[in-house]
């Protein structure tokens, strides 16, 4: 999830020097927001887009059938442990299963 947020602001960064310096060359203010639109739809937001689709894609089964699952310390999100900083997959468990709390979830006050 931090690669794509990364990447994100990094493509945020260059698109903005590009349309900067193109900016430049182009005197209509009108012409301008439609460049800006354009690029910033199809450069910043389909990808990043398509990145969290592919992100939550690849982390189905984590997210959703492992101990993990359950347990307090898992950020669903992220698919991260934050328990011992790291990110758990189907066939691996950071904690092995000895750190597992039963999460919050559901409890009513
Ligand atoms: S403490 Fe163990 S069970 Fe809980 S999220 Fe981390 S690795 Fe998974």
């Amino acid at each position: 999830m931090g690669e794509i947020v990364y990447k994100t602001i990094l493509r945020a960064f260059v698109l903005t020097l590009i349309l900067w310096w193109v900016s430049r060359y182009i005197y209509s203010t009108e012409t301008m927001w439609i460049i800006v639109g354009i690029t910033y739809y199809f450069g910043l937001f389909l990808p990043g887009y398509y990145g969290y689709k592919r992100f939550v894609e690849n982390n189905k089964e984590t997210a959703e059938s492992t101990l993990c699952t359950s347990c307090k310390h898992f950020s669903k999100n992220e698919v991260y442990c934050v328990l011992h900083d790291q990110f758990p997959t189907r066939n691996y468990l950071p904690c092995e299963g000895n750190d597992w709390e039963m999460t919050n979830e559901g409890d009513s006050d």
